[in-house]
């Protein structure tokens, strides 16, 4: 699918092969500003993130109420005690995991389909997992209904990953697990990256966790953040 040409290089060449744009909404300015103000300025710059991140609608991942406030700088309520993800805290996990067009990531926590969204333009195939029926319900539909193809939702708990279709590329973890369940890191790929805000009730930090090629684990904490804890086995 990459289209080569021998007169684009670096972020035109990404942008090239991601293809045309889509067509301009009424969110279009906001999002541009979104990806400029809260993103570029916080120092994420890998340039098919960033166009990713201005061409897809959050939007219509929150509920219609609240729609106005989908790109502000904060997470937003999307029912069932569940938030989706402030836009910087999407961005810069979605930079930590490091996807690429051919890997296959496993998700915990669907909530409102966005980050899957986002990770579908960027990889070949994105399983997530929702343990809120109807969320999972929801976000199903939503992501089939807007064309993301390559996303299966499955409704279940995280904790047990999703052993059919392990090893995965990347795993990204968008609910607080008191510690990294060894399920989950079983089902990383060598070579693979692990990235989950880990730790009990609200002292949580986004922790990062390679896995060698030789099978070793390297683990680092990036930053403190806030997320919904992971309901437990
Ligand atoms: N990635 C989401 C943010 C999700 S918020 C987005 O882009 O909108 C975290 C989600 O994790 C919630 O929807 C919550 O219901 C779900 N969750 C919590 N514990 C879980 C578990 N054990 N297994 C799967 N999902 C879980």
């Amino acid at each position: 699918m990459l289209r080569r040409s021998p007169h684009l290089f670096g972020a035109a060449a990404i942008l090239a092969a991601l293809g045309p744009a889509p067509a301009p909404d009424a969110y279009t300015s906001q999002r541009q500003r979104m990806v400029r103000e809260q993103i570029e300025s916080r120092g994420i710059h890998r340039a098919d993130i960033l166009h990713v991140l201005r061409t897809t609608p959050r939007h219509l991942f929150v509920p219609e109420g609240i729609r106005e406030r989908a790109y502000d700088d904060c997470a937003l309520p999307i029912g069932s005690g569940s938030t989706i993800s402030q836009p910087y805290i999407v961005a810069l996990m979605t930079d930590l995991l490091t996807p690429q067009k051919h890997q296959r990531i496993l998700e915990i926590g669907t909530g409102s389909g966005y980050q899957a969204a986002v990770l579908a333009q960027l990889t070949e195939h994105v399983y997530t997992i929702e343990i809120m029926p109807d969320l999972a319900e929801s976000s199903r539909e939503k992501l089939a209904g807007l064309g993301y193809s390559n996303v299966t939702v499955r409704q279940g708990n995280g904790y047990r990953g999703w052993p059919e279709e392990a090893p995965f590329d990347g795993i990204i973890v968008t609910a607080a697990p008191a510690e990294v369940p060894r399920t989950l890191i079983d089902q990383l790929a060598r070579g693979g990256r692990l990235v989950a805000p880990v730790g009990a009730g609200w002292a949580q930090n986004l922790t990062v966790i390679e896995k060698r090629v030789d099978g070793a684990l390297v683990t680092y904490s990036v930053a403190p953040v806030l997320f919904v804890p992971m309901k437990s086995k």
